[in-house]
C-alpha cells in the first residue's frame, strides 16, 4: 500500500500534490490518486470516483486556490465520475479524454465505464493546457481503453500515466475497447520519451520509467509466448490458459486476467498466428 492516507494532500514535487480517494480494491490498489498540478491556479487530474468525502478532500486541499481545469485520463468509473461534483463546486471546465459509449462485452472484470462523462473540451495528442508556471501536454496512449490519455508536465519532466502504466500492477486490457496492439504501441511511445518520473493513478511514482516500461513490454511478450506454447500443446479455451499462466495470482483477478489473455489472442489472430472455433483457440494452420 502507498504511504498515504485519504483526505489529505501530499506534495510530491513543488508543482504536484496527490489526494488519495477512499476506494481501495483488488483493481485500484490503495485507491485512485487524484493529482493537483500547479499552485494558485491549478489543474486537477483524474478527480476519481464520485465519493463526497473525496471531493471535499480535493476542495479542502485547494482552498484559497482556483481550479482552472478538470482533466481526465480515461472514463473508467474510478477516474472520471467526480468531474461533475467538482465542476459544480468550482465552475472549472472538464477538459480531457473523449467520452466513450462502448460497453465492455465481458464479465465485469475491470472497472466499468462512466457513461455520464461529458467533457467541455476533448484534447488531442500534442495539445497543451497551461497555467502560471505549468504546462501540460497531451500524450495519447490508447490500449487500456481506446480514449486513454497521459499528461506530461513539461516543467517537471513528469508524466501522469493514469492506468496505462501503474506503479503496482500491469494494466488490464479488456476487449473490445481495450486493445493489445494499441497498448504495446503506446508503451513504445513512452519508451521514446525522456520523462524522469511517472505519476500513475494507482501506486507509487515510478522512477527510471523507460526501464520500467521496457519491463512491462517484455512481460507482455512473455505472456504472448506462454499462450503460443500452451496452444502448441493442444487447443484450449481461455480459462484453461489463465489457470496455467496465472498460478499464485489472486483468484479475484482471474476474470481480468482472462480479458488480457483474450486481448493477446485477438492481437495474435489479427497477425494470423491463432484461430478460434467457438470457445476453443488453436494455432493457425
Ligand atoms: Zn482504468
Amino acid at each position: 500500500m502507498t504511504n498515504q492516507s485519504t483526505g489529505l494532500s501530499q506534495e510530491l514535487h513543488p508543482l504536484v500534490r496527490r489526494v488519495l480517494a477512499p476506494n481501495p480494491s483488488a483493481f485500484t490498489y490503495s485507491g485512485t490518486q487524484t493529482y493537483l498540478v500547479g499552485r494558485g491556479e491549478l489543474a486537477v487530474i483524474d478527480p476519481g470516483p464520485d465519493i463526497e468525502a473525496h471531493v471535499e478532500a480535493i476542495l479542502g486541499a485547494t482552498a484559497g486556490e482556483r481550479i482552472v481545469a478538470i482533466v481526465c485520463t480515461h472514463t473508467h468509473r474510478d477516474h472520471s465520475p467526480a468531474t461533475r461534483a467538482l465542476k459544480a463546486a468550482t465552475g472549472a471546465p472538464i477538459i480531457g479524454c473523449a467520452p466513450l459509449a462502448l460497453e465492455d462485452d465481458g464479465p465485469r472484470a475491470d472497472a466499468a465505464f462512466d457513461v455520464d462523462y461529458v467533457p467541455d473540451r476533448v484534447l488531442a495528442d500534442g495539445e497543451q493546457i497551461s497555467g502560471p508556471g505549468w504546462t501540460i501536454e497531451v500524450v495519447a496512449t490508447p490500449g487500456h481503453t481506446s480514449n486513454h490519455l497521459c499528461f506530461a508536465l513539461l516543467e517537471a519532466k513528469a508524466l501522469f500515466t493514469g492506468d496505462h502504466v501503474m506503479g503496482w500492477s500491469t494494466s488490464v486490457i479488456s476487449p473490445p475497447d481495450g486493445d493489445m496492439a494499441d497498448y504495446m504501441a503506446s508503451l513504445d511511445k513512452l519508451m521514446a520519451r525522456d520523462d524522469l518520473v511517472y505519476y500513475p493513478a494507482h501506486g507509487e511514482p515510478v522512477e527510471k520509467p523507460q526501464r520500467f516500461v521496457r519491463g512491462l513490454a517484455g512481460h507482455r511478450k512473455q505472456r504472448e509466448g506462454q499462450i503460443l506454447r500452451l496452444l502448441r500443446e493442444q487447443e484450449r479455451p481461455i480459462p484453461s490458459m489463465v489457470e496455467k499462466m496465472y498460478v499464485g495470482v489472486d483468484p479475484r483477478l482471474h476474470g481480468a486476467a482472462g480479458r488480457s489473455v483474450l486481448a493477446h489472442l485477438i492481437d495474435l489472430e489479427t497477425r494470423g498466428m491463432v484461430a478460434r472455433d467457438g470457445d476453443q483457440w488453436r494455432l493457425a494452420a
